[in-house]
């Protein structure tokens, strides 16, 4: 498989979870869009979630132009110093969908950054809420349904609040 190949496979499962997502939640509940970027997957979601609130969490914004939320929804640093006030804020089980794409090449630090963000991402999923990503989050309250959906295995991460 090309570097393209595998690129485009990794955006077509981005894309085809995150419509399967905004059908599979309920109708309350915030959207988490972790990890701005380029504001791709940001844009994909308030298009397929018309009205909802969604805040999205970045450190170093620099989307597209079109693609940043309107005031208040756009939550700038580090999760470590962003998270825990937003958790306090909107309470623990206020998220209904996240969406968490920060990955870097480096897999090390990759597994210690998830290890270190899963019990704040498992304290704001209500239950039943749905958490979608980039790699695997150790959240024992949640369920890896990612076999249930029809991404590829190990290409993107599933987990629903039990
Ligand atoms: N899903 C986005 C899109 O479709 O355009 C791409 C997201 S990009 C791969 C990852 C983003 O996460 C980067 O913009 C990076 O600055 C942000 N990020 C990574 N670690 C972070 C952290 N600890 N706190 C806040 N933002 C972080």
């Amino acid at each position: 498989m090309t570097r393209l190949d595998s690129a485009i496979r990794r955006l077509t499962a981005q894309r085809d979870l995150l419509d399967w997502a905004s059908r599979a939640i309920g109708p309350a509940g915030l959207v988490l869009e972790i990890g701005l970027g380029n504001g791709r997957t940001y844009d994909h979601l308030r298009d397929r979630l018309p009205g909802r609130e969604i805040y999205v969490f970045e450190r170093a914004p620099a989307a597209h132009p079109d693609c940043y939320p309107p005031d208040g929804y756009l939550i700038v640093g580090d999760l470590f110093d962003t998270l825990p006030p937003f958790i306090e804020r909107h309470g623990r089980g206020s998220a209904a969908l996240i969406h968490i794409d920060i990955g870097t090449g480096d897999e090390d630090a990759n597994l210690s950054l998830a290890r270190r963000l899963s019990p704040l991402l498992e304290s704001l999923l209500q239950p039943g809420g749905i958490l979608l990503g980039d790699r695997a989050f150790p959240m024992p309250s949640c369920r890896d349904i990612s076999a249930e959906t029809k991404v590829p295995e190990g290409r993107y991460f599933v987990y629903r609040r039990e």
